[in-house]
């Protein structure tokens, strides 16, 4: 795999079980602020009702996904819930390098190989649901899902739900404000990290005059 491109602006990557809001999370960050942009996931899941290719996902067939991964197309990919799903790997990199602070909407399994790939570059944020029976009220209300496919997705929850210890930060999303406000934190603080503002501060030290 070649190595991956530094860019300017933030990769954050944002993981949740299904039914704790982080569609709903990521659009009110999108609404908030220029600088956030969504990085479209590839995914061969049939579109749902109100979802538009090219907008919620690039829907393709496993073969065209199958033939990505041999062009390590993909920044990540995994499989979930019997699907493909996978991060393009130009758009993303370009988005970055436009200084966008990029956000991945994706699994526990992606986020862990952008951890590996982009170590303390990417920054991992779990949202945890405010209770498991308000994730399980909100996956059942939201109706796009068949009993059967709620069940494996509450049964993915429970493996996933304790990984949120390998992420950076964890955020619950009990207030959507809140957690909007709490992200907008978590993304200042990461822009004024020591390493994030070397170049910064070596432009300051070489305007010192000398003594
Ligand atoms: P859904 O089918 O509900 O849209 O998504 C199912 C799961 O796949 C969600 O946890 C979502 O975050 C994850 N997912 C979406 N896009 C990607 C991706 O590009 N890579 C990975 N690893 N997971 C993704």
């Amino acid at each position: 795999m070649s190595a991956p491109f530094q860019g300017e602006g933030l990769l954050l990557v944002i993981a949740a079980s299904s039914g704790t809001g982080k569609s709903t999370l990521c659009q009110a960050l999108l609404h908030t602020s220029p600088r956030y942009t969504l990085s479209v996931s590839y995914t061969t899941r049939p579109p749902r009702n109100n979802e538009q290719d090219g907008v919620h996902y690039h829907f393709v067939s496993k073969d065209t996904f199958e033939q990505m991964i041999q062009r390590e197309a993909f920044l990540e990919w995994a499989c979930v819930h019997d699907n493909y799903y996978g991060t393009g790997r130009s758009a993303t990199e370009d988005l970055l390098r436009q200084g966008y602070d990029v956000l991945l909407d994706i699994d526990v399994q992606g986020a862990r190989q952008i951890r590996k790939i982009f170590g303390n570059q990417a920054t991992l944020i779990f949202l945890l649901p405010p209770s498991w029976d308000a994730m399980v009220q909100r996956l059942v209300g939201r109706g796009t899902e068949s009993q059967e496919k709620i069940q494996r997705r509450l049964q993915t929850a429970r493996t996933e739900l304790p990984a949120a210890t390998e992420f950076d930060y964890i955020v619950e999303n009990d207030a959507l404000d809140e957690a909007v406000q709490t992200f907008h934190s978590i993304c200042r603080s990461e822009r004024h990290t020591a390493k994030r503002m070397h170049a910064h501060l070596q432009a300051f030290l070489q305007r010192i005059p000398s003594p």
